[in-house]
C-alpha cells in the first residue's frame, strides 16, 4: 500500500466518522421542542438604574405573555365530584358520559346488537355469556375514568377470579382482575397491559370495594404501508396510585395462547371502549372520558 492511499483510506475513514456523528448527534436531538429565541432589551429597574433584562419566546410567544390574542386562556372546565364507596361521583363538564348508572344506551353488544349486560341499583355487569359490551361512539386517545367491583365473597383463582378488562379501541386491555391476595403471572393481575406489562405495584382494594382506574392512553398511529410509526402510550392510575408511568407499548397485547400475545395490526384512529366478560360477574359503574390531541 503506497503512502498516499494510506492516507486517502485514512480521509474516507474520518469523513464516515463524521457523518456518523452527525447522523448520531441528530438522532440524539430529536426532541419535540419549540423554537426558543432570546434577546435582551435596557430597561430601568426600580432604583432607575439601565440594565439588560434577558427576554424569551417559546414558538414565537413571549414568555409569561398576558395578551390574550397571543396566548389564549386555557379553557374552562368544571371538575366532577369524587366517588365514594356508597356513591359514585360525577364527570368533569367536558367529558363524554358513558355511563352514569341510568342505562346502556350508549352500549352494544360486539356485534353491534343489543347487549345483554344489564343495570341494576345503578350499576352495569354481564350476565351468562353475554358477551363483551362494546361502547357505541369510537374514541382515539383519550383519558378514561371507570370503575369497578369485583365479587365478594371471592370465587375461583388466578385469572378466574373477577377477571374483565378494559379495552380501548377494542383491542388494548388494561386488565380488571381481583388481585387482592390473589396471584398470578404478573403481567397478566389487575392494572397490566396484558401479556405486555405488569402494574409498576399492586394497588388493588379487597373484593367487593369500588376500585378506579384513570387512563391517560395515547392511540398508535400507523404509516400508509402499516408500520406502527409511533406506538400507543399508557400512564394508569389505580385507586389513585400510579401503576403504569408514560408507558409505551411495544405491540397489541390480545391473547394468541397461553405465552404470546398480538403484535400491532395497523387500524384506524378510532375505536369503540369494550368491558370484557370473561365469565365472572364484575360491575362497573361511573364510566366517562374526554378525548385527548394524538
Ligand atoms: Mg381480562
Amino acid at each position: 500500500m503506497t503512502a498516499k492511499r494510506f492516507s486517502g483510506m485514512w480521509v474516507l475513514a474520518l469523513g464516515a466518522l463524521a457523518v456518523l456523528g452527525l447522523v448520531c448527534g441528530r438522532a440524539q436531538a430529536q426532541f419535540d421542542s419549540p423554537v426558543e429565541k432570546k434577546w435582551t432589551v435596557q430597561e430601568k429597574d426600580d432604583n432607575g438604574e439601565v440594565k439588560d433584562v434577558l427576554y424569551m419566546s417559546l414558538d414565537g410567544v413571549l414568555v409569561h405573555e398576558e395578551d390574550p390574542a397571543k396566548a389564549p386562556q386555557p379553557r374552562v372546565v368544571t371538575p366532577g365530584t369524587p366517588s365514594t364507596q356508597a356513591q359514585p361521583g360525577t364527570a368533569p363538564s367536558d367529558a363524554v358520559v358513558l355511563f352514569d348508572g341510568k342505562d346502556l344506551a350508549n352500549w352494544s353488544a360486539e356485534d353491534g346488537e343489543k347487549t345483554k349486560w344489564v343495570v341494576e341499583n345503578g350499576v352495569m355487569q354481564p350476565t351468562k355469556d353475554s358477551g363483551m359490551i362494546r361502547s357505541k361512539g369510537e374514541y382515539g386517545s383519550c383519558q378514561l375514568h371507570v370503575e369497578f367491583q369485583t365479587p365478594a365473597p371471592p370465587e375461583g383463582e388466578g385469572q378466574g377470579r373477577g377477571n374483565s378488562g378494559v379495552f380501548l379501541m377494542g383491542q388494548y386491555e388494561v386488565q380488571v382482575l381481583d388481585s387482592f391476595e390473589n396471584t398470578t403471572y404478573p403481567d397478566g393481575q389487575a392494572g397490566a397491559l396484558y401479556g405486555r406489562k405488569p402494574p409498576l405495584v399492586n394497588a388493588c382494594l379487597k373484593p367487593g370495594e369500588w376500585q378506579c382506574y384513570d387512563i391517560v392512553f395515547h392511540r398508535p398511529v400507523f404509516d400508509e404501508s402499516g408500520k406502527v410509526v409511533k406506538r400507543a402510550t399508557f400512564t394508569i392510575f389505580h385507586n389513585g396510585v400510579l401503576i403504569q408511568d408514560h408507558y409505551d407499548l411495544s405491540g397489541g397485547n390480545g391473547w394468541v395462547g397461553p405465552h404470546a400475545v398480538t403484535d400491532y395490526v395497523a387500524h384506524g384512529d378510532k375505536g369503540p371502549i369494550m368491558l370484557q366478560d370473561h365469565g365472572n360477574p364484575v360491575r362497573f359503574r361511573n364510566i366517562w372520558l374526554r378525548e385527548l390531541a394524538d
